[in-house]
């Protein structure tokens, strides 16, 4: 790996980074939060940005010498509000969950009530799961999916939204692969006289990339990650209607946060200019492409899809048919090299530690220039290995098989190995 002074300064951890970059380069990587940025996001991430302090906003900085950090956030900015389209951005969340939290300190009082799914239905732990800060401050009630159809229920929602009058109607997931009905949220929360907030952390790139519909005609709020799907730095991001503005800017900072890190702002600021390259809208059409790929050949072998199939980058995959846990699944196919997680189902009786399901998407892999026919490869390995969990010839040889498959995608070839 071609990090020379980390080479010498500290042997350890460019150890331990250069068997991570082999590990990324020789394996499968189907966790559907993951993605590989370019160089250009990665030199800008490594960054002096990272030496800057620059409370405050381009324009009015508590802290002098921001003449350049400014440019580059104000950069970062325009940039999001072309993408998406909107009329305001705040690019200095840290990252999703911090995000997230600014908007409801924002928008909220303590014991105001937001309405947001189930956390087993496809929710994030974000959206007032009992174990986070959040829930203990807001009164999180939550809908779920429909038990026979899988999808959301919006006649569900309507009803709990109705029944419980909330402040704030929430969208958004980590684990549903259906299309969102953005103007029926709308539509209810209106009934209701309820914000609308759409958390679109995981299809943000699907969106930028116009394979998936957008909340931001609708919502008075959204908040993305920019490196799942969006393919940028971690990081979080929040888009709002101009009205919101100022509360969510003095929310972020300096209502939760300190500095900014200004070197994530400008990876993001490279991001958001690679997403706006007309070479993006075929990317989120080839992630579309290789999910429904990889969804057949696992269908065709008896695999049960939750919510009944993917409209978007990722699959969940009940596995009580199979007799196999998740968390046995997740750790036969990571010896074999195929990294994705464990994953709750829809009412799944099993714990959060060793859940029913598994849980896998192809962005990362599509960044690579995997299609359809190492799809249908890899979906094939992923049925051998969870039919045979405990064979571990088998695991080896399919390791072996995919660091001949992944060496015809090169991964960082810059870096070295
Ligand atoms: C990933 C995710 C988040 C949290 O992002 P972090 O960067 O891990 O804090 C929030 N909401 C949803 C829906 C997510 O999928």
């Amino acid at each position: 790996m071609h990090y020379t002074n980390l080479k010498t300064s500290d042997s350890d951890t460019y150890s331990s980074l250069e068997r991570e970059l082999a590990r990324q380069q020789d394996g499968l990587e189907l966790i559907p939060s993951e993605n590989y940025v370019s160089l250009a996001v990665l030199e800008a991430l490594g960054s002096v940005a990272t030496n800057k302090y620059s409370e405050g906003y381009p324009g009015r900085r508590y802290y002098g010498g921001n003449e350049y950090i400014d440019e580059i956030e104000q950069l970062a900015i325009d940039r999001a509000k072309k993408l998406f389209d909107v009329e305001h951005v705040n690019v200095q969340p840290l990252s999703g969950a911090p995000a997230n939290m600014a908007v409801y300190a924002a928008l909220l009082k303590p014991g105001d009530t937001v309405l947001g799914m189930d956390l087993a239905h496809g929710g994030h732990l974000t959206h007032g799961h009992p174990v986070t800060f959040p829930a203990k401050v807001f009164n999180f009630v939550r809908y779920k999916t429909d038990r026979v159809s899988g999808l959301i229920d919006y006649e569900h929602v309507r009803a709990m939204a109705h029944e419980h009058k909330p402040k704030m109607i929430l969208a958004g997931y980590s684990a549903y692969s259906r299309l969102i009905d953005w103007k029926m949220f709308k539509d209810i929360a209106d009934e209701v006289g309820a914000l609308t907030m759409a958390d679109i952390a995981h299809i943000a790139g699907l969106i930028a990339g116009d394979a998936m519909d957008s909340p931001v005609p609708y919502f008075d709020v959204v908040t993305t990650t920019t490196h799942k799907t969006l393919r940028g730095p971690r990081g979080g991001m929040i888009m709002c209607k101009e009205q919101h503005a100022q509360a969510i800017d003095k929310s972020v900072f300096p209502g939760l946060q300190g500095g900014p890190h200004e070197n994530n702002i400008t990876a993001k600021a490279v991001a958001f200019n690679e997403a706006l390259d007309p070479s993006f809208v075929d990317y989120a059409e080839q992630i579309m492409k290789n999910t429904k790929a990889l969804e057949a050949t696992l269908k065709k072998h008896g695999f049960h899809v939750c919510f009944g199939q993917t409209d978007n980058h990722l699959l969940l995959i009940d596995l009580t048919n199979k007799n196999v846990s998740g968390k046995t699944a997740q750790e036969a196919l990571d010896a074999a090299g195929i990294t994705l997680n464990m994953n709750m189902v829809p009412d799944d009786p099993r714990s959060p530690l060793d859940p029913s399901g598994i849980r896998m998407g192809t962005p990362a892999l599509t960044t690579r220039g995997m299609k359809e026919p190492e799809m249908e490869q890899i979906g094939e390995w992923i049925n051998n290995i969870i039919s045979d969990t405990s064979n571990t010839d088998l695991q080896k040889q399919i390791k072996a098989e995919i660091k001949e498959l992944t060496s015809q995608f090169p991964l960082y070839e810059n870096l070295g190995r």
